[in-house]
């Protein structure tokens, strides 16, 4: 039947209309098992078995702008507001590489108080003195000359996930934002050579298979080395309090889809995927995903950093989450990944 045949299509060509995308977003009970036993196979086939761990340190929750569905946006004055000093960084990244993470995600929100030659400096002593592997930016939209500056500072990759591929829906969610700046600073990240991440949330308010299936053509147009896909879940302190959350089942879909189009990227199974369901990271490293962002916050800034309530990991000790990680791993005989983890389309490799 037609699934049948467009999965077999996926899986050869990587070229699929957007109809077909649709198809497979449908997929329902056996399907979606045999959508995930594909993706997993593409995982296997291009980057095999390794799992790769990035610490994430989410180093300051000040925010300038108003997302309507995140926990950390400007009008929340519930929110205990902190920022970690460079010192608290570098310290922090030290104690994540003595535990075995040799790559570190700087986040935040978009917090001028970190000025692009404050943070070059960070990433400059991160890269050096700490010795760290590699070094991706998180912090939101920023002026090409930041970018510029951070990129010669040493930093390696950028997740800026274009979140919706509907421009009306995006600029609905992102007040004073545009889907079209969104997409400049993508495109301004890659003539900057770094190593480019997007990704979409699943299950917004407003959001139709339609647009998901746009996101996923949208993340294989730009040809990202890493796309973070996770589900929408609802802040009680935000707009969208009373919203239903993105469900588990069609945000593993989407990540096997885009597993089968882009097949050597890096994707993350999303701590919001483990934050919805308690095996939604187990799942997500079956259904395509081959990296985890282990919260490496330091505690009392770590529960302040509330993107959505309950985020998976809140309370655990950064030593025993790792064990708890890796075990996981082994117990689906993957192994844990060694070195920075480049895009293995940056290695000269596949
Ligand atoms: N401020 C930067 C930015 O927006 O790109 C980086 C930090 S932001 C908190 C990181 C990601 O959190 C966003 O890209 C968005 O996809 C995700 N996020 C925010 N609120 C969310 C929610 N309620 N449910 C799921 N994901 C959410
Ligand atoms: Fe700020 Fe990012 Fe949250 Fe939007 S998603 S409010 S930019 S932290």
């Amino acid at each position: 039947q037609e699934f049948v045949e467009v999965l077999k299509k996926a899986r050869g060509s990587h070229g699929l209309e957007r109809h077909e995308v649709i198809v497979l977003l449908q997929a329902r009970g056996e399907e979606v098992d045999a959508l995930g036993r594909a993706a997993d196979g593409v995982r296997a086939a291009f980057l095999g078995d390794e799992v790769h761990l990035r610490g994430i340190i989410e180093f300051s929750n000040y925010c300038r702008q108003n997302c309507l569905y995140c926990g950390l946006r400007r009008d929340n004055r519930k929110l205990r507001r902190y920022r970690l000093t460079p010192g608290e960084i570098l310290a922090t990244a030290r104690k994540a590489a003595g535990l075995g993470l040799p790559t570190i995600v700087l986040q935040s929100g978009e917090d001028p108080h970190y000025t692009a030659p404050v943070l070059a400096d960070i990433i400059r002593r991160l890269k050096g003195e700490v010795g760290v592997g590699a070094v991706t930016l998180s912090v939101g939209e920023r002026s090409f000359e930041d970018y510029r500056l951070w990129r010669e500072a040493g930093a390696d990759r950028y997740l800026l996930k274009h979140e919706t591929a509907d421009a009306a829906l995006f600029a609905r969610l992102r007040p004073g934002t545009t889907l079209q700046d969104r997409l400049l600073r993508l495109k301004w990240l890659r003539e900057l050579g770094y190593q480019v991440g997007s990704g979409n949330i699943v299950g917004l308010p407003g959001q139709s298979l339609e647009t998901l299936a746009a996101d996923i053509l949208l993340m294989r147009e730009l040809d990202v080395e890493m796309a973070g896909i996770g589900p929408f879940i609802p802040h009680p302190q935000t707009p969208l309090a009373k919203e239903p959350p993105g469900e588990l089942e069609l945000t593993l879909k989407v990540l096997a889809i885009a597993r089968l189009l882009l097949p050597r990227a890096h994707l993350p199974a999303t701590t919001a995927l483990g934050t919805i369901h308690p095996a939604g990271r187990r799942l997500g490293l079956c259904f395509g995903a081959n990296v985890i962002m282990p919260d490496t916050t330091p505690p009392p800034y770590r529960c302040y950093y509330q993107i959505y309530p309950g985020k998976a990991g809140m309370d655990d000790e950064m030593e025993a989450t790792l064990v708890a990680l890796k075990n996981m791993i082994h117990s689906l005989n993957r192994r844990v990944g060694r070195g920075p983890g480049h895009s293995p389309k940056i290695q000269g490799g596949m």
